[in-house]
């Protein structure tokens, strides 16, 4: 498995596999892998000859005060479970190759990038359009790999994908779970043992609610305050920042409609934890 630290690498090395035909996957992360990032890897390594997974901390999607400094590091650990995957490439650029001096150039993508973590991460979605863009200049990926547990991400860069006319098929992935539901991510390293063992209310009262309006019994209208309720009285969870149900295409706040996006933000002291289902009627 190939190391590239640099964009003058990456084209090099995408160059060499474009001119023999190979088609070449990419998925990017931030490291701290686990199985939600592995398995899309694999899904990865399924459908093309190459794939490059970058790792990649992008200072441009986080605010300030939030954990950019902090956010768990493991790249010997990241590289030996991705050698056993059989990526052909890591790409781990410097910030300084991405974001030289003078760097002024970012992708925004409006509307979609507003809402629901928009309103709370302001910036965070224009952070992760422009990087994504940059990987995709350096990688110039076949097919690039995003996970449904960052649902407003894959919206947002599937938007930014048509709207720039990019030539590339984007992929998305279906969430991974720990055993106990909670959505698996580097974040959930942060909480302490009580926190973890309230975690998994988050994925239970998304199924439930799930449940109710597929039986009948919860009217879309009344998923949020039912969301609100729940959620309310899990001690661990400081803050609901958002729960509700959305249109899955526009992230438009709901009252009726044949598919539901059902999604939550919280935070449990200084950690923010994110999951969503979507429901067909
Ligand atoms: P991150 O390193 O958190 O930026 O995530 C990199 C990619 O992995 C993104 O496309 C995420 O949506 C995806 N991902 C993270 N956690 C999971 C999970 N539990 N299941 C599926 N995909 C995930």
């Amino acid at each position: 498995m190939e190391i590239i630290r640099s964009i003058s690498g990456m084209r090099e090395f995408s160059s060499d596999c474009l001119q023999s035909n190979k088609s070449i996957g990419l998925v990017p992360t931030m490291g701290a892998l686990h199985e939600g990032h592995l398995s899309i890897v694999r899904q990865s390594t399924e459908a093309n000859d190459i794939t490059v997974v970058s790792i990649f901390i992008n200072p441009a999607q986080f605010s300030e005060g939030e954990d950019f400094s902090r956010y768990p590091r493991d790249y010997d650990g990241d590289i030996s479970k991705l050698s056993a995957l059989s990526a052909a490439a890591v790409f781990m650029p410097e910030a300084a190759d991405i974001y030289p001096d003078g760097y002024k150039t970012y992708v925004e993508v409006r509307g979609l990038s507003e809402r629901l973590c928009g309103m709370f991460r302001p910036g965070h979605f224009t952070g992760v359009a422009t990087v994504v863009l940059k990987l995709f200049n350096a990688v110039r990926p076949t097919r690039a790999y995003f996970g449904l547990k960052d649902y407003q991400q894959c919206a947002v860069l599937k938007k930014m994908r048509d709207d720039l006319n990019l030539d590339c098929e984007i992929v998305l992935c279906p969430t991974v779970r720990e055993a106990d539901g909670l959505a698996m991510s580097s974040r959930n390293a942060y909480l302490s043992m009580e926190q973890r063992l309230d975690a998994p209310c988050i994925y239970k009262a998304l199924k439930d609610t799930g449940h109710a309006i597929k039986n009948g019994s919860l009217k879309i209208k009344d998923i949020a305050a039912k969301l609100h309720e729940t959620l309310s009285a899990v001690k661990s969870i400081t803050e609901i920042q958002y729960a509700s149900a959305y249109d899955p295409d526009t992230l438009d706040e709901i009252t009726h409609g044949a598919r539901v996006l059902i999604a939550v933000a919280v935070k449990m002291g200084a950690t923010r934890l994110i999951d969503n289902i979507v429901v067909e009627l």
